[in-house]
Order: C-alpha cells, then structure tokens, then sequence
C-alpha cells in the first residue's frame, strides 16, 4: 500500500507507508451461552479472581473474559490461575487443610 484515496469530491491522496486500523471486540462466546455462563452485557464471561465462572466446575481465562486486558501474558496468567482453581477443586477437604 502506497496511498490513500478519499472518498471527497477531489479525491484527495495521502502518501502512507504503512496502515493501522482498530476495530471494536467481539465475544467469541455462543459455548459460553450454552453452559449458561453468567456474561458482561459487552458479552465477556464474568469469573472470580481465580477464573471460576457462575457454573461449578466451569473456569475460563483470556480474552473470552475481559474487553480490557487483550494480551498474551494476560491470557497465560488467567489460564494458570484456571488451572489452579480446576485443580484446587478436586482436593479433598483433608488436602486443603484448615482452610475451609
Ligand atoms: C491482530 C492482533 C495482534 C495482537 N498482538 C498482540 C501482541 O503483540 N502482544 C500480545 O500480548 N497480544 C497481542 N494480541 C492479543 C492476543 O493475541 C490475545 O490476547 C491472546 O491470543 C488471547 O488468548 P486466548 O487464549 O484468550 O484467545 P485466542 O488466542 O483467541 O484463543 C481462543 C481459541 O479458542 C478457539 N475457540 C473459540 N470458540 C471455540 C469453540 N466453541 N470450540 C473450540 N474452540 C473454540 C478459537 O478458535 C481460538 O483458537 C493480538 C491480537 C490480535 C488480534
């Protein structure tokens, strides 16, 4: 891409060497709909601190949940902490000691 032509009465051109453009987000979330997970009203899935979802059992992370936070790092460390949060809730009561 060299330029850029607008659509005005004299067709004006603007020299240009690269094009960025933003586009808003889209959930990706029809699965979401059918687990019956609890959503934002922009369609991201609402979790915990520890990524559990309002379904017992059901955690998610990334940009499924999230219209702010759109980064790699981000994904990996919410699905850590998704994993974490699956792995706590299959302990037993004596592997999670005292705490609860
Ligand atoms: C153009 C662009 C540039 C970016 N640049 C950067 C950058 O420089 N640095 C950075 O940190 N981040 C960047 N990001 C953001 C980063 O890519 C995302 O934040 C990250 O990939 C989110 O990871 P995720 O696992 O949540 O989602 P995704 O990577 O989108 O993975 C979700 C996966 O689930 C699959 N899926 C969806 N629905 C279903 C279903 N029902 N069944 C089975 N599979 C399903 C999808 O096909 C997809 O493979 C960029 C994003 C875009 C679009």
């Amino acid at each position: 891409m060299t330029a850029l032509v607008l659509d005005d009465a004299s067709r004006t051109r603007i020299a240009v060497e690269q094009v960025y453009t933003i586009r808003s987000t889209v959930a990706t979330n029809a699965l979401a709909g059918q687990l019956g997970l609890e959503l934002t009203p922009g369609g991201q899935i609402v979790v915990t601190p520890e990524q559990h979802t309002n379904v017992s059992g059901v955690f998610a992370a990334g940009d499924a949940t999230s219209l702010h936070d759109h980064q790699l790092s981000a994904a990996m460390h919410e699905g850590n902490q998704a994993a974490c949060g699956a792995n706590w809730l299959l302990y037993d009561a004596d592997q999670r000691g005292a705490t609860e």
